[in-house]
Parts: C-alpha cells; structure tokens; sequence
C-alpha cells in the first residue's frame, strides 16, 4: 500500500513498525457543532482505518477530543453555563453527528481524562530545559533549543489558512514561535492543582500526552487537515522528539484537503460554513460521505448544492442497483456466466488497486460505476445468474463496509411513478425532449421533482 508521507513528501510503501499499527488523527475542539469541512476529514480518517482494517491490518486508531481550551471557556461563558457540561453537552452532539455519518472507526479520549499525563509531558520539558515560566501566564516550549522545528511543514512561521486557534501571544516570550505548555490558571476558569503551578494544558500537549499512554512514544500513522501541520502538528514533534529523544515521533503524516466555500476554507472564524447536522437534514449519510469521497483526499473540495445532489443522485444508484439484485434473485437464471464473473472480479481488484494507491477514492469510486454501466442492462433484462447476483452483493457490502456509500434502505417510490420516471428516462435517450418535459409535468402532478444528474434522474417529494 502507498501513503503519501507529508513528512517526506512523497508516496511510499506503507510499512508499520509492528502490529497492530498505531494510527492518531487531531479530534473536534467541542465549542460548536462540526461543519461538513471537519466532517469531510474525520470521514477521510474513518475510510483510511477501514480500509487498513479490510487489508488485514489490526489497528488501534485514537482520536483526541479537546475539551479544555480557550474557545470552549468563552462560549460557555456567553450562553451562561458551566465549562464542563457545556463541553459535555457540545461533545454529545459531536458523537451523534458522527455516529449518524457511519464514522465507526475511532477511540475517542478526552483531554480532561489525561491531565496526569499532560503535567508529566510538561513536567520532563521542563527537566530537560526545553520549557521556561513565564510568570502569571505559562509554561512555553523554548524554540531554539529544538534546531528542527519547521521540518513537517517546511516553515517555521504562520500563513493565512493555519489553525488560528493555535497561537499564544505574549510579549515576554523568548522566540516568537514558542508556544504554550501549560497555562497558569487565571480568576473564574477551571484548572487543575500542579507543582507547575494550577493551570491547565496548552494547545498541542493533549495529544502527545495522549498518543504516550495509548500508541507510545513512537507510532506508525498521525493524520488531521491540513491547516493543522503548523504550527500544531510541528509542535507535537517538538514536544515528543524533546521528550524521547526517539526519532522520527510518527513515520507516517497525513493531511487532509479543505472544503472550500466562496474560495476560503469553510470554518467557523468566517461564517462561510455548513453544520454536519444541517447538511443531514438535506442530504443522506451515504450521499454526504459520496461527496467528500468524490474528490482526492490530499485535494480542496468545492462546496455546492449541485455536487452534493449529485452525490444523492450517484448513491441513491448504488442503493437501487443491490436492491435490484435482491429483488430479482428468485429469477435469476441458474447457468453460471464467467464473463460476469470475470468483470466483478476484476472490479474488484481495480477498485483496491485505487484504495491502495494513497486512497484514491475517486478513482475507487468511478470503478464501481463503471460496474453499474455494464450490468445495469443485464440486470433489467434478467441477463444475471445466482452466483455472480451473490457476489455481486458481497462486493458492495464491502464497498460499504469501507466508503460508507450504499443506502440500505431507499424511499419506496408509488409503482405509477417509477414508470413514469422509467419512461422520461427512455424519452430523454432518444432525445424526445417534448415527451420527457410531458413526463416530467406528470411526475410533478404526482408530488414529486426530479433534477437530472450525471448518475440519472434524482427523484426528491415536492
Ligand atoms: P477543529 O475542531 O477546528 O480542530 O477541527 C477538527 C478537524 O477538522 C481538524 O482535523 C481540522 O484540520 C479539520 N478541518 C477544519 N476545517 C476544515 C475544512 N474546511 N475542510 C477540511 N477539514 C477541516
């Protein structure tokens, strides 16, 4: 299997120090419901697990969740609740979006249940003359003392599209880039008691402390989006490598893409964003996964209405195809046909040669329409014998099992309706576009609309 490593910046080989592999992805901040742009690389990571679970590996896959930090004090504070259970209950919430989106793979752990592990980290930074005081406000990692800071992302300074969250100011800081460890506790927020002095954890410690007790003090795959490699992900290298004196902290780092929208990265800071909860509200688990999976996960992804009916339209496909065969099996004929055997299997074999290739999920995704072209006739006219029906199944329950992308259970469309939308389709072939527009007038009278697609007609009630 190959991974592009940002560490590297190439794709190599995937080779895990032993088993199971150890795999970490940076989790939600819960101070608000997540938008679909974190949405898209928590389903990226999930399908990265899945699918290294699917090839045999046995795995240990944690996600942090952040549950102590600035934003999380001020929002609790405006809406006038206690810190902890406004975190508890935005946290919640997080749970049941993912749980709702098929994300299945992680261990979650939260930054509140490590803080023995925080101040140890912080404690051996400190011995070890990586970490200065600066009096009534924190613990700061001193930059100079670790010459390879900068050497995942190549830089050493902030741009635009960073996390912003993850900057510390103060003017008594020894280098500009020295970030925070532990902070001092200041009047009315929550800290915990430390011969640091009472305080709570930094920006980045949460994961490394984390990452110690569960992965160890080196692991095999580390992944997050993209704005995270700087300053975040430098500082947990800095943290770790400082502490273990072991290199390389992580062999293998992957970054995710982000959702665009208006051309800027869709986050909260801008208001240009979507909740997942909202997106679910229009659009099905199945169809938002096909929409993040439908571009590669190294590349930005456009937020629009149409792709994402598109993504509806292509999965309700899928879903109509395994029904399709559920449906028929009773006719299905008993003489066993190699040449559709022959074309599942090699569906198959192309389908994780994508997968393979640094999770090419759109490649992966084109082969099973590629699929559904070819036996889509065969199916309609009973062309389709038991096995190759079975196997056939199997396939996408594969498939589902790693993307996600399959609906299960379809709207039942009226039987009237499915013809007149059977016969719009025939019309619009042989492009007798009068009788389609009379169709489509009919389908309306019905309740329903359809929008045509590039995957076919995508039928919603009106
Ligand atoms: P946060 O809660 O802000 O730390 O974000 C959680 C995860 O979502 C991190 O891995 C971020 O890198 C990722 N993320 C944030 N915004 C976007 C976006 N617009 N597109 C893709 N991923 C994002």
């Amino acid at each position: 299997m190959q991974i592009y490593n940002t560490l590297t910046k190439q794709k190599e080989e995937f080779l895990p120090a032993g088993s199971p592999v150890r795999m970490f992805v940076c989790g939600p901040t819960v101070y608000d419901y997540i938008h679909i742009g974190n949405a898209r690389t928590f389903v990226i990571f999930d399908v990265v697990a899945k699918w290294l679970r699917h090839q045999g590996y046995d795995l240990t896959y944690i996600q942090n969740i952040t549950d102590i930090e600035d934003k999380i004090i001020t929002r609790a504070a405006e809406h006038n609740k206690d810190v902890f259970a406004y975190s508890r209950e935005l946290e919640n919430a997080f749970y049941k979006d993912t749980q709702v989106l098929g994300i299945t793979s992680p261990e979650y752990k939260r930054a509140t249940d490590h803080i023995p592990e925080v101040i140890k980290q912080v404690q051996q930074l400190t011995e070890k003359g990586y970490a200065y005081l600066i009096e009534g406000d924190g613990w700061y990692f001193d930059l100079t003392k670790f010459p390879e800071y900068g050497k995942l992302s190549g830089r050493t300074a902030m741009m635009a599209d960073d996390a912003v969250s993850r900057i510390d100011e103060n003017d008594k800081k020894r280098n500009r880039g020295d970030f925070c460890l532990w902070k001092l506790s200041k009047e009315g927020e929550p800290s915990w008691p430390s011969e640091l002095g009472a305080g709570r954890p930094g920006w980045h410690i949460e994961d490394t402390a984390i990452t110690e007790k569960y992965l160890g003090q080196q692991y095999d795959l580390h992944g997050g989006g993209m704005d995270l490699m700087f300053p975040h992900h430098e500082a947990e290298i800095a943290q770790m490598e400082a502490i273990s004196g072991k290199k390389p902290f992580v062999k293998f780092w992957m970054h995710s893409g982000f959702l665009v929208n208006k051309n800027a990265k869709m986050s909260k800071s801008l208001g240009n964003f979507m909740t997942a909860h909202e997106a679910l509200e229009h659009y099905s688990p199945e169809a938002l996964r096909f929409y993040f999976l439908s571009a590669h996960y190294r590349s930005p992804l456009d937020y629009s209405e149409d792709n994402l009916k598109q993504a509806e339209a292509a999965t309700a496909r899928l879903g109509e195809c395994v029904a399709k065969v559920k449906r028929f099996e009773d006719e299905m004929l008993v003489e066993h046909n190699t040449a559709i055997s022959t074309m599942i299997r090699q569906s198959e074999e192309a389908f994780a040669e994508a997968l393979d290739d640094d999770f090419n999920t759109p490649q992966a995704l084109a082969v099973l329409f590629d699929l559904l072209k070819a036996i889509n006739p065969l199916l309609t006219k009973r062309g389709f014998d038991m096995e190759n029906g079975q196997r056939l199944l199997e396939f996408f329950e594969m498939v589902h099992s790693v993307l996600g992308v399959v609906p299960g259970n379809l709207p039942k469309l009226p039987k009237t309706l499915e013809m007149l939308i059977d016969q719009r389709e025939r019309a619009r072939h042989s492009k007798d576009y009068a009788l389609a527009d009379k169709l489509r007038n009919q389908i309306e009278e019905q309740g329903y609309k359809v929008d045509d697609t590039t995957y076919g007609p995508l039928i919603k009630k009106l």
